[in-house]
């Protein structure tokens, strides 16, 4: 019988519920349960593809193809798990699948209401990821703040998953935030009081207490708010700010957060026959070292780390592989493109995007890097530019990509075929995991140690074809490509310390405890190049 841990959140936002709730799943993991995860966002986008990385932060791309919340990232990374795109609801996809039933007429005769056919749909939707993973425990974040109107029917389809279920078969973990007044010089428990109190009226009464908190809280505290919200004392977590977010599930495992879900949902097994040690030689590699390598990356969006939390945490594990520390310096492309400012690094990395603001900054990048020797990495639109900067080193005078300049004489990058046709922007790129061959004797198949590996991409734009020859003839190795040697998929040059470009997104499958092997190649030339 599978077990469902609801997860909610009150007071305020950003408090770190997802890392909250995957730190849950890899504490059961330690069990050797078989735990998944759901991602519930209650705003009305079908997913995340069209959202700007500024509100939401990066968009999470799984292996079939979804492009979802970042959220889903922290459930792949603590949970070692690849999940499908059903992990991600939203309520544009509950609606529009309910409306498109309703066209079918499949519910002839009736009202179509909020309850019960969009609660129907979203219980179904849930169900769905525990039967198809086989799953012991499936946890189910639902984001936003108790209170939200956007979250109410998700907050009443769990509330009648309990009744369904059974109450030995549905927890809800309640995450809030204890903020301290410098003033009074205390905390004050009274926000997660009245947070409890909102979900309480929606009928759903929380079985634990998660305090987030900026330092720790103390047992009278924690007794408080076990009394006035009406739960059990060993049920309030605090979970204080930790230096990583790895350390999160050995903070909650010392509060023994598994052993009160195992009883609590009579899972019948030891409670205390877990083993964390693995995860604790991660944390303990992840912990400072002796030296430390700067990595700039040159974006759009650094102003929020958020937008790019899968490669910043992929640069951490591939350090923490190789033994040393990443300090990430995060520049403007637009505006902090200088001399100074790159002489200060050690490696570059161009991360994915889109449209034109700040492209020249990363064009420049590429030349500095080129000139310079100084390793270079380039992600989906990094490899844009690292082709479209070595066309124009190498006599195609303003070679550009259409996605900028639709005239440009030389277009060494342009549209796939297949997406010249399409005028919808939602879920239309080329999307998920695809295979790609590997040429023997590059750096692509010395990091891979293998001839056929597959990743994950998120893009409308490629290498152009008809510039491959030239391109190979001035120097361009095309290290990487679709079995059928149609889609360039990884480039690199000769006479350079690391020059690797993929139009895949390698950082969606890097693991603290497995490092993705072309950035551990990248930070181990970024050390040796220092
Ligand atoms: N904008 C480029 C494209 O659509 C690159 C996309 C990306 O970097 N993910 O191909």
């Amino acid at each position: 019988m599978v077990k469902y841990i609801v997860v909610t959140g009150g007071v305020v936002s950003s408090i770190g519920k997802g890392i909250t709730a995957a730190s849950i799943g890899r504490i059961l993991r330690s069990y050797n349960l078989k735990v998944s995860a759901i991602k519930i966002d209650p705003y009305l986008n079908w997913d995340s593809g069209t959202l700007n990385p500024y509100q939401h932060g990066e968009v999470f791309v799984t292996h079939d193809g979804m492009e979802t919340d970042l959220d889903l990232g922290h459930y792949e990374r603590f949970l070692d798990v690849n999940l499908s795109g059903y992990s991600n609801i939203t309520t544009g996809k509950v609606y529009m699948s309910v409306i498109n039933k309703e066209r079918k007429g499949s519910y002839l005769g009736s009202c179509v209401q909020i309850i019960p056919h969009i609660t129907d749909e979203i219980k179904s939707r849930i169900r769905k990821i525990s039967t198809d993973n086989k799953a012991d425990i499936v946890l189910v974040e639902i984001g936003g703040t108790v209170g939200d109107i956007e979250s109410q029917p998700f907050l009443e389809a769990v509330r009648q998953l309990r009744n369904e279920e059974g109450h030995n078969n549905v927890m809800f973990v309640h995450v809030t935030y204890v903020p301290y007044l410098n003033a009074a010089g205390e905390f004050k428990t009274k926000p997660t009081q009245h947070s409890t109190k909102e979900l309480r009226s929606t009928g759903i009464i929380p079985d634990m207490i998660i305090c987030r908190s900026e330092k720790p809280l103390s047992t009278s505290l924690k007794n408080k708010i076990a009394h006035f919200c009406d739960v059990d004392s060993k049920a309030v977590i605090n979970c204080p700010d930790a230096s990583s977010i790895y350390e999160v599930p050995l903070t909650m495992d010392k509060e023994n957060v598994g052993k009160y879900i195992i009883n609590r949902m009579e899972l019948g097994i030891d409670e205390c026959a877990h083993d964390l040690t693995e995860w604790k030689t991660v944390v303990d590699r992840l912990k400072k070292q002796d030296s430390t390598v700067t990595v700039g990356v040159v974006g759009k969006y650094v102003e929020l780390e958020d937008a790019y939390i899968s490669i910043r945490e992929s640069l951490k594990h591939a350090a923490a592989h190789i033994g040393v520390n990443v300090n990430i310096e995060w520049i403007n492309a637009e505006t902090e493109i200088n001399t100074i400012r790159l002489k200060n690094l050690d490696s570059i990395l161009i991360p994915g995007g889109f449209g034109e603001r700040g492209i020249n900054g990363k064009l420049d990048a590429v030349h500095y890097a080129l000139v310079n020797k100084v390793p270079i990495f380039g992600i989906c639109l990094g490899l844009h530019s690292m082709v479209i900067e070595f066309a124009r080193m190498n006599g195609l005078k303003d070679a550009h990509s259409t996605e900028f300049d639709e005239t440009t004489k030389y277009p060494v990058i342009d549209m796939m075929e297949e997406q010249k046709k399409i005028n919808d922007m939602g879920g239309t790129m080329r999307l998920g995991s695809y295979a790609c061959k590997i040429k023997k004797g590059t750096i692509a198949s010395e990091a891979y140690q293998s001839e056929m590996v597959e990743e994950r991409h998120r893009h409308r734009f490629e290498v152009n074809n008809e510039y491959r020859e030239l391109l190979e003839e001035k120097g361009l190795i095309i290290s990487g490509t679709s079995p059928d040697n149609f889609l360039v998929e990884t480039v690199e040059i000769k006479d350079h310390p690391w020059f690797f470009g993929c139009q895949f997104h390698p950082e969606f499958k890097s693991r603290p405890e497995r490092a993705h092997p072309i950035f551990v190649s990248f930070i181990q030339a970024t050390v040796d190049s220092k």
